[in-house]
């Protein structure tokens, strides 16, 4: 059984890495922002009413978030795992999640914090190309992640579910201290 929460800035390689763990453990891998851009490719409403939150780097409100991961979250697909990439992004979706989980009777096995420094996050993200890829949105971005989603770091640490590993290292590197956390 994996549930696994991943936390961290933008450029983390959050993505990258809940892949490779979502393919070996056989879980689903639920990005928000997937989600979202999938939503804006396809122009249903979500997606409209989502595109210029993501566009300037601000958070999409929670209340086009939290029902999309309620559902997600009670399909079947879930019933070996999750990992949950992108979300919560802020101390409301954390709280949500954690009503959420008790009412689904799951439990998070443990959030991990991929750290890397600021000025490796902005090089990587500028590489990336994408459309909230550029240089003053990837700041609002950042700035977004600190004032907003940082504080579930403490959050998550009170709790004692928190592991840190350093993004800032070859990707098997970290692949291999995550499957370590995960086998552990
Ligand atoms: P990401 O791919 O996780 O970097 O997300 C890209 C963008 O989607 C973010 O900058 C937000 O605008 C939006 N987004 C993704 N996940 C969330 C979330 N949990 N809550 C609010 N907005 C989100």
């Amino acid at each position: 059984m994996t549930r696994l929460i991943f936390l961290g800035p933008p450029g983390a390689g959050k993505g990258t890495q809940a892949q490779m763990l979502c393919q070996n453990y056989e879980v689903p891998h639920i990005s928000t922002g997937d989600i979202l851009r999938a939503a804006v490719k396809e122009n249903t409403e979500l997606g409209r009413k989502a595109e210029g939150f993501m566009k300037s780097g601000e958070l999409v409100p929670d209340d086009l978030i939290l029902g999309l991961i309620r559902e997600r979250l009670n399909k079947e697909d879930t019933a070996n795992g999750w990992l949950l990439d992108g979300f919560p992004r802020n101390v409301e979706q954390a709280e949500f999640l954690n009503a959420l989980l008790e009412e689904i009777d799951q439990s998070c096995d443990a959030v991990i914090n991929l750290e890397v420094p600021d000025d490796v996050l902005v090089e990587r993200l500028l590489g990336r190309g994408r459309v909230d890829d550029k240089e003053d949105v990837i700041r609002n971005r950042l700035e977004v992640y600190r004032e907003q989603t940082e504080p579930l770091i403490a959050l998550y640490e009170g709790k004692e579910q928190l592991k840190s590993v350093n993004g800032d290292q070859d990707l098997d590197q970290v692949t291999s201290e995550l499957t370590k956390i995960v086998e552990s």
